[in-house]
This record gives structure tokens, sequence and C-alpha cells, in this order.
């Protein structure tokens, strides 16, 4: 496959004036320069998303899933390419971004199968007046924003239940990481998907243009995926039209180690939640809350695994883990630990930034008081800080003393407990005993700031629906 830097509008390629480096983050090298979107170009996907919309609500749910069916043998056959291209532009290793595309390719088949089942509702008022039918209607226009950690993922985790639901998007990528997104459009043209239903805009700075997109009115449902900060921003802009919105928002995810915890299968998971790509996940580990029983061992176990960790270039065959996304991002990285240190933390394990034109950062592992500062930040990095406890009281009370709500993390040799645990736990997702728990078919989000809504299982369509209600004598 070709790769693509031009942006895909309307059902045709655009190549603008202005464009922008895309860099290899493993070496610092220019791999394309993409074109970036005028306001004419972001008028233009706007304008072509609203004209699509009524076509594409039109298309019957079978022939929406069918489209969506084709995008996933096509991306399915294309899958190392593509993984190639995100390894190239994110610096994760090809074995993370193998796993990423077939994670993204999945949420394809799962909407596929979606799009025929949005059941509704019938039955009488409770007054027997009238009967009332609930309907599900396509939310309209919508777009989605999506970065640069999982550049193939977080589009079809979106794209894929706008379509079943009978949507027309607009997709703005992350201006890093737009290769991916650009590919995927291709994937989903040779797909068969008619022109205006998938539009891909890359902008810079994204601020002005995605205000200016919303300021032409038409755009009826916003799903973000990021930061925060930057959720926090969008929420305000939406709240101006009142318009739909699906918040993915960062993550600050505990881990905890209980003292019955088989320590082989902890560490194994805890590897597994910190290093895949490359702890640039908002479900990574961040905050290890280790039993004083278990610490000391759980500790010398993680730090030898962590130790034997190769780092190198993305498309090494030797490397386990790639690069950050940019210097400026492995820098900020380096910075939280070199102030966690500072405030009195210890480094087991790495805690050095390499020399070199890489943007690398070797896995480290720091063992913390409760209150250091790093524990307060999302690190987006292979950095592993525990922090020694008392009770299971102790693990959860610190473990929600934080203002996110992605995920956690319990380790525990009997079920019950660690149930009991994972309900007492401020997090909209919890995985017990295992290291990842994504999964199309499950509901993906947060509470606190981590978010509002769900990806994925069987809320991710009603992200792009709405309920409409019909009452009637009969
Ligand atoms: P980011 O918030 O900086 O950027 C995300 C997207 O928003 C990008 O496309 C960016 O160009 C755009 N953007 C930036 N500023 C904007 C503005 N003012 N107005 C409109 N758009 C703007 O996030 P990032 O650094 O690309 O990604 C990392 C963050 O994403 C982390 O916080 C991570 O936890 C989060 N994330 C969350 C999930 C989830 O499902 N909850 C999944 C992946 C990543």
């Amino acid at each position: 496959m070709a790769l693509r830097d031009q942006l895909y509008i309307d059902g045709a390629w655009r190549t603008t004036t202005t464009t922008r480096p895309v860099i290899d983050p493993s070496d610092g090298s220019v791999i394309a320069n993409v074109s970036i979107a005028s306001e004419q170009d972001l008028d233009d996907a706007v304008d072509a998303a609203a004209k699509a919309f009524p076509q594409v609500a039109a298309i019957s749910p079978r022939e929406r899933g069918e489209m969506l069916r084709r995008a996933f043998e096509i991306m399915t056959a294309e899958r190392d390419e593509i993984a190639r291209i995100v390894s190239r532009e994110n610096g994760k290793v090809l074995a993370d971004a193998i796993g990423e595309v077939t994670y993204a390719t999945e949420f394809l088949r799962w909407f596929s199968e979606e799009a025929v089942r949005t059941a509704g509702d019938f039955r009488q008022s409770p007054s027997g007046d009238k009967t009332i039918i609930v309907t599900h209607e396509p939310v309209g226009p919508s777009l989605l924003i999506t970065p640069w950690n999982f550049p193939a993922a977080m589009i079809t985790r979106k794209v894929a239940p706008a379509l079943a639901a009978g949507c027309s998007v607009v997709i703005k990528p992350a201006t890093e990481t737009p290769l991916t997104a650009l590919a995927i459009a291709d994937v989903f043209e040779r797909a068969g998907v008619p022109a205006g239903a998938i539009n891909v805009v890359v902008a810079s700075p994204a601020g002005p243009a995605v205000d200016r997109m919303l300021d032409d009115g038409r755009i009826r449902n916003l799903s973000f995926t990021g930061s925060t900060p930057v959720g926090k921003v969008l929420l305000r802009k939406a709240a101006d039209r009142v318009i739909r919105t699906s918040m993915e928002l960062g993550g600050n995810a505990p881990f905890l180690v209980l003292d019955d915890a088989d320590l082989d299968l902890a560490v194994e998971s805890a590897m597994v939640a910190k290093l895949r790509n490359g702890g640039a996940a908002c479900t990574a580990a961040n905050r290890f809350y280790a039993a004083r029983a278990v610490a000391e061992e759980f500790s010398r176990r993680l730090s030898e695994a962590m130790a034997s960790v190769a780092v190198g270039p993305a498309l090494d065959s030797t490397s386990q883990l790639g690069a950050s996304v940019s210097l400026a991002e492995r820098d900020k990285i380096a910075d939280l630990v070199d102030e966690a240190i500072t405030k009195g933390g210890d480094a087991l394990v790495g805690g050095s930034t390499p020399d070199g034109s890489g943007a690398f950062y070797p896995a480290t592992v720091l063992r913390v008081a409760a209150d250091n500062p790093i524990l307060e930040s999302e690190i987006f990095g292979p950095v592993a800080p525990i922090v020694v406890v008392d009770s299971d009281e102790e693990a959860v009370r610190l473990a929600n003393s934080s203002e996110y709500g992605l995920i956690a993390y319990v380790q525990s040799g009997e079920t019950g407990r660690a149930m009991r645990v994972a309900r007492q736990l401020e997090a909209g997702m919890v995985a017990i005993n295992r290291g990842v728990i994504s999964d199309p078919a499950a509901p993906f989000g947060g509470v606190k700031e981590s978010g509002l809504g769900r990806e994925g299982g069987f809320a991710g369509i009603h992200e792009f629906l709405e309920s409409k209600y019909i009452g009637l004598s009969f």
C-alpha cells in the first residue's frame, strides 16, 4: 500500500500547500511531509460530512455492517504494513504495533456485527393509556479527535460504531501520527464507504481548526480521546453548542499487589500493564501499591524483569521497548523521574536518560513514599513507582486518591477478596490477575476526570445514536 500523506475529503485525496514533517522518533528522520488543512479544507470536510449524512443514515444496517466487514478483511490482510506505519510514526516496537492493529481491526468486526442489533423498546405505559415505542437514530455528523499513543485503534474504536450507527465523520488525528489515520481512510475507501462518509483532516495547530469545525454548526457529536486538560476545553466548547460528547481522557492506574498474590503472575501482569505501548497508554499501571509482606520480593522480581528489557529502534527485531513519540515527550518522563528522586525516591533500575538522537527512556523501577509527586502524574513512559502499604484498606484509599478513574489492577490469590477490592475501586474498569483487559466486546471508559461515555461493547454504538420516543394509542 502507498503511504498516504494527503487529506481525505469527500472521497478524494487532496494535497495542500502547507505541509508538516512527520518524524520517526527512533532516529529523528522525516517519514513524510503531510498536508495540513487550510480553513477551506476544514470547511469542505464538514460540508462533505454534513451532505453525506442523510445518505449514510439511509444505508441499511446490514449493508453498513458489510462495509465494516470488508474494511475488517482488508485491514487484516494489510495488518503488518499498517503496523510498520504505526511503529515508524509513533516509535512503539513492531510487536506492540501489530498488537494494536489487530485490536483496531477487531473494532471493525465487532461493530460490523452490532450494526444490525440496535434493539429498541416497545411496551404499554404504566397508566395503560398509550403504547411506548423507542427507536434509535444516528446522532448526525460527528467530529472524531484522536491521540498519538494508539494511532490505529483510537480511529477504528470511533469510526466503526459511527458508521454502524449511520453517522458520517470528520476525523482529526493527532498531528504527530496522521499517517496511520490516512492509511485507514484508504482501507475504508477500498471497502466501498461512500464519498463524504469519512473525511480526514490533519490540523496544526489543533485548537483553532477544531473551533472552526464546531463553529460551522452542523457537527452534532464530538468524540474525543486525549488528555483531560484538552477534554475539559472541548467540553466547554461543546456546551456552547449543546452537542453530544464522548470523552476518553487520561488515566493514572493503580496496581495493587495484595499479600496473597501469586508473585510470578503479579510480575508478569505488571510487565504488560506497565510496558505495553512503552507505558504510553491511558491504561498503563502508574502507581504500584504492594503489601508490606510481599513488597520486597515483588520489587526484586519486577526490577529483575525490567532490567532485562532491551530498548531500541521500533523496527529492530531485538527491541522490546521502543521510543517515546518525540524528544519532548521523552523529556517529560525524565523530568518526572528526576523530581521523584529529588523528593526522596530511589531508582532500583534505570532512571537516567540515554545519549543519542532517538527519544528513548529505559525501563525504570522506583521505590517511593505515598506522597511522592510522581504518583500524581500520568507518566506515559516505562516507569514503575512502588509504594509499600500495610493493608487492603490503605491500598484502596491511596488508589482512590486520584482525580483519575480509568482502570485499576488487582493481584490476589483469592477471587472473592479481589472482587471485594475491585468493587471499592473508583475506576471504570478493573483487571484482576491480568495486565491487559481491553476488548472490543467490553465497555471501555472511565469515571471521575478520566471521562464520560463508553467505547466498545454494547454501549459503543449508542455514543452515535439518539433515542426517539414515539407514543400512540393502540
Ligand atoms: P492531547 O490531549 O494533547 O491530544 C489529543 C488530540 O487532541 C490530538 O488530536 C490533538 O491534536 C488534539 N488537541 C490538542 N489540543 C487541542 C485543542 N485545544 N482543541 C482541540 N483539539 C486539540 O493528548 P495526546 O498527548 O495526543 O494523547 C495522550 C493523552 O490521551 C493521555 O492523557 C492519555 O491518557 C489519553 N488517552 C486516553 C485514552 C482513553 O481511552 N481514555 C486512550 C488513549 C489516550
